[in-house]
């Protein structure tokens, strides 16, 4: 579904991601884990258009979704409209047909009776939801999650990983950028740990964390 070869990303001659390849199958969960400033979010932005490589392949097929920290909604639209928008006016689908997919979206996220709501009328959890409906609406092959609970409340962290569980339970491809191990560990099929740009250890759960790997062990215990 998602193929990196040999990514390169400097900003002002700093190597942010140093030749970073990776595949994503039909299916699959790939969680990337690793600390602050590893180069994470600036794969995630290459892989998704937000950024464009100083060098490498990137491969995958049909649409994306993405789902940010921040849920970057847009404040003056409705929750329908910010869910309809980019289908309707990007995609060119039929408004009908669309806002009729964006109620089943809401009613699935338990959002059915916000649908003339605002964002700043929402709570964090609610805002992300939104943002989660708003990705599903392109009819994505594959979505891009980018630290999607870190800027909740603990209490409404487990509300997103909870629907994130859900698709991974519905075979969404999906990767996702998260300091939730237990999670990663749980829903991932696949894990990459980055460091310093690199991929410094690569596999299933089980394997990434029982590694004898000194900064996967390092970074592992500045968490808990
Ligand atoms: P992570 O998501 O793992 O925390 P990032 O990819 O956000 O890491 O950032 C990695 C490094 O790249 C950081 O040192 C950051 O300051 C730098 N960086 C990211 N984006 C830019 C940018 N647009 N311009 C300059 N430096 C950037
Ligand atoms: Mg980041």
């Amino acid at each position: 579904m998602l193929e990196m070869k040999h990514i390169k990303k400097s900003f002002d001659g700093f190597g942010v991601v140093e030749d970073i390849s990776l595949t994503v199958e039909e299916g699959e969960v790939l969680a990337i884990i690793g600390p602050s400033g590893s180069g994470k979010s600036t794969l995630l932005r290459c892989a998704t258009n937000l950024e464009t490589p100083d060098a490498g392949e990137i491969h995958y097929e049909g649409e994306y979704g993405l789902v940010f920290q921040n849920f970057n909604l847009f404040p003056h639209f409705s929750v329908l409209k910010n869910i309809t928008d980019a289908p309707i006016k990007v995609q060119k689908r039929n408004k009908d047909e669309v806002y009729k997919e964006a109620r089943v979206l809401l009613e699935k996220m338990g959002l059915a009776d916000k649908e003339n709501a605002y964002p700043y009328q929402l709570s964090g959890g609610q805002q992300q939801r939104v943002s989660i409906a708003r990705a599903l609406a392109m009819n994505p092959k594959i979505l891009f999650f980018d630290e999607p609970t870190s800027a909740l409340d603990p209490e409404l962290t487990g509300e997103i990983l909870k629907v994130i569980k859900d698709l991974a339970a519905e075979h969404m491809t999906m990767v996702i950028v998260t300091h939730e191990m237990n999670f990663a560990r749980n829903v991932a099929d696949q894990i990459i740990f980055m460091d310093k740009g690199v991929i410094a250890e690569q596999g299933t759960p089980e394997e990434v964390f029982s590694s004898d790997n000194t900064r996967m062990r390092e970074f592992l215990g500045k968490l808990s």
